[in-house]
C-alpha cells in the first residue's frame, strides 16, 4: 500500500481524519485493531458508559447536515447511542472503504531518504505512507493491573476499558470493583442492581455529581437551533470547546449567600464546565477551590447514611478539578444499599488478589468477578505503544523517556510528517473533545494541502518553536492547582510514567489562536522542504506568560485610550479607578501612615510590619509611575507582598511627581527619604545596618540614585539596593524599545510622555536622572529584575552590567514572559509570585547576618 496519509484509529478523530483528507483529493485509510468504527466506544462497553459532555455538544460540526439527520435523545447519550452515531457517520460518508479493521500497525520507521514513513502491521504487511497520523485516543490503552496476584484472580475478569460485546451478567454473584474513576462511578450503580454482593475497592475518593440525565436540555436545543452556525462558532473560541459564559466572580470576596447560590445553580446544572466554573479563580486559588471543595463534600455526607464510609468518599487531599471530576447516576446512593461496601484501600490495603478473591490487610474477600476500573496509560501511552522510529534511528518512547516534549500537542521534532490527534501539549481531555479533534483534523488537512499547493513534501518543528511549546505548556499548568493532584493528566497513575502535565490547560479558544497563527505566519516554527527547496520561519509562538498575555489582551479589549493621551489629573485618575477591584495582597502585621521630612516639605509615607517579631531588616520602598502617576495605594499589594514575603520592615514613600515638580524634585525627596529612614532605623522597627534601598521603575530610577548620592553625601549606610524593572537612561534607541516599544502596557510613547513631564531633554543624560551615567563603583550590592517584554529591559540589563563590571556584587533576574508591569500585580498575574518569591530571596541574602554594633 502507497498512500498519502496513514491514519492509525477510527473513532472520532480517525472517521474525520478519512473524510476530509479524501476531499482534499489525499489517498488515505485508517487502520483500527476493531473490527468496526467507534475507538472508544468502541472499547468502553461496561454498564452505564455515557460521554460527560452533553451530547448536543459532543457531535461532530464539520456538516450542518449531518445535525438534520441525527438527533440525541439523552443529554448524555449512552455507549451505544454513541457508537451508532459514528456508524450513521462512517455510511453516511462511505468511510469504511478506507478503514482497515482488525489490524494493528505495530512499527512505523521514517525512511529519509524516500522521505516516506514505513509502518508494518500485525499480519506483517507493510504500508508506505508521505504522513504519518496517529488518531489513536488519549484513553485508549487501559492500565495494565499493577496489583500483586492480579493475573492469578480464577473467576470472571472485566476490564472497563475493554468490556466483552456479550452481555455480562452479574446476577447472584459477589463482585469487586476496583478502581472509583469516572468508568466505576458510572458503572457501579448498574453492577449493584445485579450483583449480590458488591465490593469497592477505593484508592482515592472522587468527587461527582449528578448528570441530572434526561433528554436533551431544551433551552441547549433552542439555542442550537435558533443560530446553530453561531453556536458551533462560539464553541470553537470557548474555553474548553462548549460555549458557555465565563465568570469574573472570584470565590474570595463573594458572599456567602452568592457562593451558595452559584453553587447550586452549577449543582442543578449538571455539566462539568459549569461546576469547573463556578468562580474564576477556583482553578488557581486553593481558599476558593477549597470554598467550592467543601460545599460538594457537604452533598456527599448529606447523601450517604454511613458516617465513616461516608468520610472515606469524601475527596481531601487534592484540590476539587485537578483529577477529572464525574458525572454520575446514584453513585453515592449506590453505598446506602445492604449488599454494596466501600473498601478503603488507604486503611486496608490489597495484600493480593488470589485465585478466589482479594486479601486485604485486615480482610479475605470470595468474588466470582472482578471489573478492573483501573484508568488507562493516557495520552502518550497510545503514542509509544507502536514503535515508532523517526529520524537518526531514534524512538518516540527513548525521546518522550522523561515527558512528551511536542509543537502544539501536534508534532514532535525528529519524526517528520508525524502527526498526534488531540496530543499531548494540546487541549485534548481538558475540552470537549469533538472540538478539538475537529480543529486538529482541519489544521493537518489545511496543512497537508498547503504543502503540495507550495511544492513541500516534509514537515518537521524546529527544537526552538518545540521547547518554547513545552514552556508555555508547562508555564499554563504552573499557575494552576493541577500539578498538587496525583492525577492521570500528570502520568502520576502509572507507576514510573514521568510526572509531567500532559495536556494544555491555556484554553481551547488560545490554543485555536496559536495554531492558526503558525499557519498565517508561513508554518511559523516548522522547517518545510520539498522540490522547491527549503523553509524555515523559526521562532516561539507563544513567549509571553499566560496569564500576562490574558491581561493585554483584557485591556485592548477595553479599548481604553492610551494613558499619554490623557491629561495628566485624567491619567491619574484613571489609574485609581483601575485598581478599585484588584486584590489586595497579602495580610501584614500592622500599617501605618505617617510622614516624613522631603527635601522641600513634609512627604506622606505608609510603613508595614511583618506579623512576625521585630526588629527586622527595613526596606525604603518608592512606586512606579514615570515620576507623574502613582501615589501609597498604587503599589499597596507589592509593598506588603514585599513585607510579607522578605519579612522586612517596608518604608514606602510617597516622593513629589510632575509636571507640579519637575527633575530633580523626586530624585531629590527620595534622598531625602533614605536619609530620614536611616537615621530612624531603630524607631522604625529596624535593625540598624540593615537598610535596602527598593523601586519599581520610576521608583526604581530614583532608589538607584539615591543609592549613588548616599554614597557620595556621607550614608546612611545601605546594604542593598532592589530594582524592579527600573528606569536607568533616556537612551530610547535600544533593541528593547523597539521590540516591546508597543502592545506590552508600557509604551515607548507612554514612557515619551513621562520624561517631557519629568525632565528637560538637557536634564536626561545627568546621573541624577539617568543613574547609568553615574559613577558605579562602591555602591551597594544590587538585585535588578527586568521583564523580558518591557521597552526599558535593555537599560535595565545595562545597569547590572555596569554595575558588575564596576565591582559591584549583582544579581540580575530576568523576569521571562514578563512585561513591565505583570510582577506587580500581586494576586492577578500568578506566574509573577515565583519570580517575586526569587526577587525577595535575593533581598534577604542583601542584609548582613551579623549586625554591627
Ligand atoms: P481513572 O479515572 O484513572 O480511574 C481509575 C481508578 O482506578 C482510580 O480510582 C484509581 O485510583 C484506581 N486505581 C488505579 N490503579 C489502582 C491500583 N493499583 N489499586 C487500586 N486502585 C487503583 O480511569 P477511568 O475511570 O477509566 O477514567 C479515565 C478517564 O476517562 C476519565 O477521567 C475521563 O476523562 C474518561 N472517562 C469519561 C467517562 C465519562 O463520563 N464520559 C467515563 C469513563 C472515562 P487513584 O485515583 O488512586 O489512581
Amino acid at each position: 500500500m502507497d498512500l498519502d496519509v496513514a491514519v492509525v484509529g477510527a473513532g472520532f478523530a480517525g472517521l474525520y481524519l478519512v473524510h476530509r483528507l479524501r476531499e482534499q483529493g489525499f489517498s488515505v485509510k485508517a487502520f483500527d485493531a476493531a473490527d468496526d468504527v467507534g475507538g472508544t466506544w468502541y472499547w468502553n462497553r461496561y454498564p452505564g458508559a455515557r460521554c460527560d459532555i452533553p451530547t448536543t455538544d459532543y457531535t461532530y460540526s464539520f456538516d450542518p447536515e449531518l445535525e438534520k439527520v441525527w438527533t440525541w435523545s439523552e443529554k448524555y447519550a449512552t455507549q451505544p447511542e454513541i457508537l451508532d452515531y459514528l456508524r450513521l457517520v462512517a455510511d453516511r460518508y462511505d468511510l469504511r472503504r478506507d478503514i482497515v479493521f482488525s489490524t494493528t500497525i505495530e512499527s512505523a520507521v521514517w525512511d529519509d531518504a524516500a522521505a516516506r514513513w514505513r509502518l508494518v502491521t500485525d499480519k506483517g504487511d507493510e504500508v508506505v505512507c508521505r504522513h504519518y497520523v496517529m488518531a489513536s485516543g488519549c484513553l485508549s490503552l487501559p492500565k495494565t493491573p499493577d496489583i500483586p496476584g492480579a493475573n492469578d484472580f480464577a473467576g470472571e475478569v472485566y476490564f472497563t476499558g475493554k468490556w466483552p460485546h456479550e452481555p455480562v451478567d452479574f446476577t447472584g454473584k459477589r463482585v469487586a470493583v476496583i478502581g472509583t474513576g469516572s468508568s466505576a462511578i458510572q458503572s457501579i450503580p448498574l453492577i449493584a442492581e445485579q450483583a449480590d454482593e458488591l465490593v469497592v475497592f477505593q484508592r482515592t475518593p472522587n468527587f461527582s455529581i449528578p448528570a441530572h440525565n434526561g433528554p436533551p436540555p431544551a433551552d441547549r436545543l433552542a439555542e442550537i437551533a435558533a443560530d446553530r452556525d453561531a453556536y458551533r462558532e462560539a464553541a470553537k473560541w470557548s474555553r474548553g470547546g462548549v460555549p458557555r459564559e465565563v465568570t469574573t466572580i472570584m470565590g474570595t470576596t463573594a458572599s456567602p449567600e452568592l457562593r451558595r447560590e452559584r453553587f447550586e445553580a452549577a449543582w442543578e446544572a449538571g455539566e462539568l464546565f459549569a461546576i469547573l466554573g463556578i468562580f474564576a479563580d477556583q482553578g488557581f486559588n486553593p481558599e476558593t477551590n477549597e470554598i467550592v471543595s467543601e460545599m460538594l463534600r457537604e452533598k456527599i455526607r448529606e447523601v450517604v447514611k454511613d458516617p465513616e464510609t461516608a468520610d472515606s468518599l469524601c475527596p481531601t487531599d487534592y484540590p476539587f478539578g485537578t483529577k477529572r471530576p464525574c458525572l454520575d447516576t446514584n453513585y453515592f446512593q449506590t453505598f446506602n444499599l445492604p449488599h454494596v461496601r466501600l473498601v478503603d484501600l488507604r486503611k486496608n490495603p490489597i495484600v493480593t488478589i488470589k485465585s478466589d478473591g482479594i486479601d486485604t490487610a485486615q480482610e479475605s474477600f470470595g468474588f466470582d468477578a472482578i471489573v478492573f476500573a483501573t484508568g488507562f496509560d493516557a495520552m502518550t501511552g497510545p503514542l509509544v505503544a507502536v514503535d515508532i522510529t523517526g529520524r537518526n534511528g531514534v524512538t518516540l518512547k527513548e525521546k518522550w523517556a522523561d515527558g512528551p516534549s511536542t509543537y502544539l500537542g501536534l508534532t514532535t521534532v525528529g519524526f517528520p510528517n508525524f502527526f498526534a490527534v488531540t496530543g499531548p501539549g494540546s487541549p485534548s481531555v481538558l475540552s470537549n473533545m469533538t472540538v478539538s479533534i475537529e480543529q486538529h483534523v482541519d489544521w493537518i488537512a489545511d496543512c497537508l494541502t498547503d504543502m503540495r499547493n507550495q511544492g513541500f513534501d516534509t514537515i518537521e518543528p524546529t527544537p526552538v518553536a518545540e521547547s518554547g511549546w513545552n514552556q508555555h505548556v508547562a508555564d499554563c499548568a504552573a499557575i494552576t492547582l493541577y500539578e498538587k493532584a496525583n492525577s492521570w493528566y500528570m502520568g502520576a497513575n502509572v507507576p514510573g510514567k514521568p510526572r509531567v502535565f500532559y495536556p494544555y490547560i491555556g484554553g481551547v479558544d488560545s490554543y485555536r489562536a496559536a495554531c492558526d497563527e503558525v499557519r498565517s505566519r508561513g508554518y511559523f516554527g516548522f522547517r518545510l522542504s520539498g522540490p522547491v527547496g527549503e523553509q524555515v520561519n523559526d521562532g516561539v509562538v507563544r513567549r509571553l506568560q499566560p496569564d500576562v498575555q490574558l491581561v493585554i489582551e483584557t485591556m485592548e479589549a477595553m479599548g481604553l485610550p492610551p494613558l499619554e493621551s490623557l491629561p495628566v489629573d485624567q491619567a491619574r485618575m484613571f489609574m485609581v479607578m483601575a485598581r478599585a477591584e484588584r486584590p489586595p495582597g497579602p495580610q501584614v502585621g500592622e500599617v501605618l501612615d505617617g510622614t516624613l521630612p522631603g527635601a522641600d516639605g513634609p512627604l506622606d509615607y505608609r510603613l508595614y510590619r511583618p506579623a512576625t517579631p521585630g526588629p527586622h531588616p527595613v526596606v525604603v520602598y518608592f512606586h512606579g509611575g514615570g515620576w507623574v502617576l502613582g501615589d501609597l495605594d498604587s503599589d499597596d499589594p507589592l509593598c506588603r507582598d514585599l513585607c510579607a514575603q522578605a519579612e522586612a520592615v517596608v518604608v514606602s514613600v510617597n516622593y513629589r511627581h510632575a509636571p507640579e515638580h519637575r527633575f530633580p524634585a523626586a530624585a531629590d525627596d527620595a534622598f531625602a527619604a533614605v536619609q530620614w529612614v536611616g537615621a530612624n532605623m531603630v524607631s522604625v522597627g529596624g535593625v540598624p545596618g540593615q537598610l535596602v534601598v527598593a523601586g519599581w521603575s520610576a521608583g526604581g530610577n530614583i532608589a538607584a540614585i539615591a543609592c549613588q548620592r548616599a554614597r557620595d553625601l556621607g550614608g546612611p549606610d545601605i546594604c542593598g539596593q532592589l530594582l524592579i524593572t527600573p528606569v536607568t537612561d533616556s537612551d530610547m534607541t535600544r533593541p528593547s524599545y523597539v521590540e516591546n516599544g508597543d502592545g506590552y502596557v508600557l509604551t515607548k510613547g507612554l514612557m515619551d510622555w513621562f520624561w517631557n513631564h519629568y525632565a528637560d531633554p538637557a536634564d536626561r543624560t545627568q546621573p541624577s536622572a539617568a543613574p547609568l551615567r553615574g559613577e558605579l563603583r562602591d555602591l551597594p550590592p544590587a538585585v535588578i529584575v527586568t521583564g523580558e517584554f518591557d521597552p526599558l529591559r535593555d537599560e535595565g540589563a545595562a545597569y547590572a552590567d555596569a554595575l558588575a563590571a564596576a565591582g559591584v556584587d549583582v544579581t540580575h533576574i530576568r523576569a521571562r514572559g514578563h512585561t513591565h508591569t505583570s510582577l506587580t500585580m500581586v494576586d492577578v498575574v500568578l506566574s509573577g509570585a515565583p519570580v517575586r518569591a526569587e526577587i525577595f530571596g535575593h533581598l534577604r541574602a542583601l542584609f548582613p547576618a551579623s549586625v554591627p554594633a
